[in-house]
């Protein structure tokens, strides 16, 4: 197939029919030539505006507990496994209410707490709680979590708790997850998304590009994506911490990641698309426009978990020149 049939034949079914594309589709995406990104790019920001809307859905993330992680993920600077600058501390609840607070008075509509952890303990469960409460009792907002792999009644527990999203990543294609963690399985980050979407929550499940991962992995992993249909996902570049086993990898080229997001928003045209870590050192600050011309429908605002992003004013300004409305909490309800 040639670049145009692709494009073309995508075209058609994508965008005047809202079918994902495959992924053998997906992959000739991703072996487009420089030559032809801006036209995929266009593509995908009519896909989005046509089965999305313009609206742009702002969330805030939090970090609960930083750090100390027993996991072995190897882009990631939490694990207390390798010699990473990220020390384990907790954050207090007043400080959890202050962080909500802050991330509502930018319109963001969703307000995600997250904690490094495998899953949750006893003592985390009940942070959580005490903090939904406080968060609930003073600012109007969704709440997210992230808490790692779930039991079933932890599962039941948060959805009792008035958990609006939960986030659990699968990072990477199944084929290549084995490369990357050795301390639990794909398949067990599969089974507690099926679980949450089950109990009623709604599933946020995206991962990281530019992990050495091969083109037709990729494919793959934006199929597997497809296949379980997450309300949100969003999409990390790797953005290579020192001292962790993907310390010396190379950041993602910029063509090759707006390249990544638009074949993955044909493969998930009506999912929220989320540009989310690593986008500052793979695009620059134009990322930002271009993704959002190019796919994307929502932005974290602020700081993400344990590096600096751009502060909320620049992204907010951005949206308001593009003409992009911020989603509105009763339009996410
Ligand atoms: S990605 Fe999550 S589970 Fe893996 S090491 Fe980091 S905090 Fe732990």
């Amino acid at each position: 197939m040639t670049a145009s049939d692709v494009l073309a034949e995508l075209r058609e079914s994508v965008l005047e029919r809202g079918v994902p594309a495959r992924p053998d589709q997906v992959l000739e995406l991703l072996r487009l030539p420089d030559s032809r990104v801006e036209e995929l790019l266009e593509l995908a920001h009519r896909v989005r505006m046509r089965w999305c809307g313009p609206e742009v859905e702002v969330e805030g993330i939090v970090s609960l507990k930083t750090g100390g992680c027993p996991e072995d993920c190897h882009f990631c600077s939490q694990s207390g496994l390798f010699a990473s600058p990220v020390r384990s501390a907790w954050l207090d609840i007043p400080m959890l209410v202050e962080a909500a607070k802050q991330t509502a008075k930018t319109g963001a509509t969703e307000f995600c707490i997250v904690a490094a952890v495998r899953g949750p303990d006893e003592r985390l469960m009940s942070q959580v709680a005490a903090g939904i409460t406080a968060i609930k009792d003073e600012v109007d907002i969704n709440i997210a979590c992230s808490l790692g792999m779930l039991t079933a009644s932890q599962v039941d527990a948060l959805a009792a708790m008035g958990v609006h999203r939960y986030n659990h990543n699968l990072e990477t294609a199944r084929s290549y997850f084995p490369e990357v963690v050795t301390t639990h399985t794909w398949e067990e980050r599969w089974d507690t998304l099926r679980m949450v979407r089950d109990a009623g929550m709604e599933v946020c499940c995206g991962g990281i590009l530019g992990m050495g991962e091969t083109l037709e992995q990729r494919a793959e992993f934006a199929g597997q994506l497809a296949e379980l249909e997450p309300d949100e996902v969003p999409m990390n570049f790797l953005n290579p911490r020192p001292g962790t086993p993907f310390g010396e990898l190379e950041p993602m080229d910029g063509a090759e990641a707006l390249r990544t997001v638009a074949a993955f928003r044909l493969a998930l045209p009506r999912t929220v698309l989320r540009f989310a870590g690593g986008r500052e050192i793979t695009l620059g600050d134009l990322g930002a426009r271009r993704g959002l011309l190019g796919g994307i429908n929502a932005v974290i605002v602020g700081n993400y978990l344990t590096t600096l992003g751009r502060p909320a004013e620049a992204d907010l300004d951005l949206l308001d020149e593009l003409s992009m409305p911020v989603k509105a909490l009763n339009q996410t309800l």
